[in-house]
């Protein structure tokens, strides 16, 4: 591991308890349905967290992208050029816990969706407007062929992070949604 990858190992990990706790089931709507789960499969807390990418890679990447997590080998890669910019690491993480949520139970996700819905749009006039602009088949075509799948559930945890981060909407998730 080399310095640059050992501090963006850090960051993950500081990320994680600032931002995704709900996505680690630590707190929040899964909390309680990880307690249940944990009757069954024993150490699932463990399963979710960053301990569970197998390699952090500060690299080069193909064509403009900044960073990507690859899920099939679990490794997340942020270009050099990056590393220092919160929102391309905030960005792919998002991606990690989606999958690793989708993997442990796929519903995990949906109870996920619905509680992050009711909470964001207490705070967001517009977020059924920007849900139905995010979700036109258009719009996720384009984006599946950049790499990664950006759900809706995606799309409201960025939201999410962009009103705790103080960033305008859009910022996480990326690909000009801010703008
Ligand atoms: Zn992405």
């Amino acid at each position: 591991m080399t310095d640059q990858e050992f501090i963006l190992r850090n960051k993950l990990y500081e990320y994680e308890d600032q931002y995704f706790r709900d996505m680690i089931l630590q707190e929040g709507v899964l909390k309680d349905t990880a307690e249940f789960a944990l009757e069954w499969s024993g150490d699932l807390c463990y399963h979710v967290g960053i301990d569970c990418i197998s390699d952090v890679k500060v690299a080069a990447l193909e064509d403009t992208f900044v960073g990507q997590y690859d899920a099939e080998k679990r490794i997340l890669t942020i270009t050099p050029d990056s590393i220092n910019d919160p929102t391309v690491i905030l960005h792919e993480m998002t991606h990690f816990y989606c999958h690793q949520l989708e993997k442990i139970n796929p519903s995990l996700n949906e109870i996920l969706l619905l509680d992050l819905y009711k909470r964001l749009s207490k705070e967001i006039d517009n977020l059924d407007e920007l849900i139905a602009s995010h979700a036109e088949l258009y719009t996720l075509e384009k984006l599946e062929m950049r790499g990664g799948l950006h759900t809706v559930l995606f799309y409201l945890k960025t939201l999410d992070i962009d009103l705790k981060c103080g960033y305008k909407l859009g910022t996480v998730f990326g690909y000009g949604y801010a703008d």
